[in-house]
């Protein structure tokens, strides 16, 4: 992040982050989790809440400190420095506990929320399923009332944490007859019969954080762990977009920090011809490129994060919620395709030794590569960046129309768009 854009408080939650980050994980337990030993490092969520780390932005009263978007997304990079896993496990309390925070009662906030900040509950989050990812509103996952209850039936698949989480928020479909956007409600389905957890992957990276495939069979879901209103959840996948790309963003800061500075020192002590290899262009070059990539994306993020906040101010001094929501998606894209590009540019500067264990660059690439595809595809970003934009431009031009300083801009007959 960026210090001058930071106030003192910003440096001193900075400080927390890094601190957690580098006293209370220990480096065996990022080992054991990529070498499959581990099945899910509860202990690392009790001792994030225990330093009250987790869910910043949400209410004091319900476990968060009531910070702002601004402040959390410092905490996020600091923690993206431990992987893709680690990261989204600390994530997880932010994206699930919008929908909470946001859309819940306050029975449901002090059952679902305020325990999760505490470190006494787990979650995870089930929207994926087999059919896929992109297309959300096609959800196939059932829910049926009957009585005071909803029937579940579905299927999710790449659920991290499912394996350790204690409750899972689940999106399906209340309505078969009804358009996609309002056919679907939102659920807090607890581990329980009907709900069954398989491990069935071997992933590339992102490991030892207990991502599985959920399975629903006639679980029965009291009507209490509705969130928000039945056939309304669109609204509510809507306003956990926000969270769900941004803690995407702000940790793949964190990541490609890490991987550049642990080649940029590597680069300052080896050497090749007798030189050390940062003076050659195609190294130091290299090194220009992924720190001006960095600080681009740094800012990127920021002020997406400031303009989230600006949000629920006066209409006039508020953000478009159009133009945020496509600020969020530019910062998901640009900063997840920059720490992929950073951190393979890293692996570059390293020369074999980087392709090795003997340094974490290759786990961190292996890691790094899915944060282009999770939390909404860098196509789908696309998407959602464009679509935005075509309905912001207008028809007519925001202060002068240069469109109108061309010599022959009004020659008759010249300007056919069929
Ligand atoms: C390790 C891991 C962890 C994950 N964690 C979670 C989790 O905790 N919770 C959760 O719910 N999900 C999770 N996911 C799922 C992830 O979000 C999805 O994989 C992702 O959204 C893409 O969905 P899909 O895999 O079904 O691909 P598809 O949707 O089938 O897409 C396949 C390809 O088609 C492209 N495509 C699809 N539609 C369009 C379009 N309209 N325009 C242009 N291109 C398009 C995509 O960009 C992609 O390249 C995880 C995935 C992995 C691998």
């Amino acid at each position: 992040m960026i210090k001058a854009l930071l106030t003192d408080a910003q440096l001193k939650l900075r400080d927390e982050a890094r601190a957690f980050v580098r006293e209370d994980v220990p480096r065996q337990l990022i080992l054991d989790m990529d070498a499959g030993k581990v099945t899910y490092p509860r202990e690392y969520l009790e001792r994030a809440a225990a330093r009250n780390l987790l869910g910043l932005r949400f209410p004091v009263e319900y476990g968060g400190r009531g910070l702002k978007w601004e402040d959390e997304i410092i905490a996020l990079e600091e923690v993206g420095v431990l992987g893709t896993s680690l990261a989204c496990l600390y994530s997880l309390p932010s994206i699930v506990g919008e929908a909470i925070n946001v859309f819940g009662t306050a029975e449901q906030k002090e059952r679902w929320l305020h325990p999760v900040l505490q470190g006494k509950l787990t979650v995870a989050e089930a929207l994926t399923e087999p059919r896929g990812g992109s297309d959300f509103f096609g959800t196939t996952t059932t829910a049926r009332r009957e009585g005071d209850a909803y029937i579940l039936n579905g299927q999710k698949r790449f659920i991290v944490g499912a394996e350790g989480a204690d409750y899972f928020i689940v999106y399906a479909r209340t309505n078969p007859d009804a358009k996609p956007h309002q056919a679907i409600s939102l659920f807090v389905v607890e581990r329980g019969p009907g709900v069954e957890v398989q491990h069935v992957y071997g992933l590339m990276g992102t490991r030892g954080g207990g991502t599985g495939r959920v399975y629903f069979r006639d679980a029965r879901v009291p009507a209490f762990n509705l969130i928000g209103r039945e056939n309304g959840a669109s609204d509510i996948f809507y306003q956990m977009m926000i969270p769900e790309r941004m803690t995407s963003a702000a940790g793949a800061l964190g990541m490609a920090r890490a991987a550049l500075e642990i080649a940029m020192r590597y680069s300052d002590r080896r050497k090749a011809f007798g030189q050390k290899i940062r003076m050659f262009e195609g190294v130091s070059f290299k090194v220009a490129e992924c720190i001006t990539q960095l600080d681009a994306a740094s800012a990127l993020v920021y002020a997406t994060a400031r303009a989230i906040d600006d949000l629920g101010r006066s209409p006039k001094s508020g953000d478009d919620p159009n133009r945020v929501r496509r600020m969020v998606s530019e910062s998901k894209k640009f900063a997840t395709d920059m720490a992929w590009q950073v951190v393979n540019h890293a692996m570059q500067i390293m020369g074999g030794i980087g392709y090795t264990s003997v340094y974490p660059i290759e786990r961190l690439l292996r890691d790094v590569r899915l944060i282009t595809i999770w939390t909404g595809t860098n196509e789908i970003m696309d998407l959602v960046i464009q679509h935005e934009y075509y309905k912001e431009l207008g028809a007519q031009p925001i202060g002068r129309d240069v469109e109108a300083d061309a010599p022959d801009a009004g020659v008759d007959g010249e300007k056919v768009y069929e």
